[in-house]
């Protein structure tokens, strides 16, 4: 297995209710290490952009709109298997499809409001970290 860094995010409904060291620590005892953080209150057109993909899905307004209404945690994880290894433990998009255990069973209030993202491919890791993170921010 190669060691890998992933992007994640602890989404706004998270951080509203102070779940940040809650969720970092189901990743860090789930095996992945946290080696950039910061915390950022993303514009309307930054959520745009970093969700770009979506913008022809029906709920693309209302992701916008979830996600410039606070403060977001976005992070880079490091470890092996990263990508696959967070996913693992965001667990499924529905909180309501989510296996037990996982940060979105525990945390998440909706489909919409799901408390973390996570990269789902070694590409769009790459394009994700380099959404939020200069080279200097990420320290191994
Ligand atoms: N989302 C939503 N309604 C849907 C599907 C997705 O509001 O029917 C939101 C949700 O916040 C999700 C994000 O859009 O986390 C990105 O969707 P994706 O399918 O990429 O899910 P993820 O990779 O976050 O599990």
């Amino acid at each position: 297995m190669a060691v890998e860094r992933t992007f994640s995010m602890i989404k706004p409904d998270a951080t509203r209710r102070n779940l940040t060291g809650a969720i970092t620590k189901i990743l860090e005892e789930g095996g992945l290490r946290v080696v950039a953080s910061k915390r950022v209150w993303m514009s309307q057109r930054q959520a745009e952009g970093f969700y770009a993909v979506h913008k022809e899905r029906p709920f693309f307004g209302e992701l916008v709109e979830s996600m410039s209404a606070g403060p977001t945690i976005v992070q880079v994880l490091e470890g092996e298997n990263a990508i696959a290894r967070n996913r693992e433990l965001m667990g499924a998009t529905n909180p309501k499809d989510a296996a037990e255990g996982t940060i979105r069973k525990a945390h998440a209030l909706s489909i919409g409001e799901n408390s973390v993202h996570g990269s789902d491919a070694a590409e769009t890791a790459k394009e994700e970290i380099a959404y939020w993170f200069s080279q200097t921010e990420i320290v191994g």
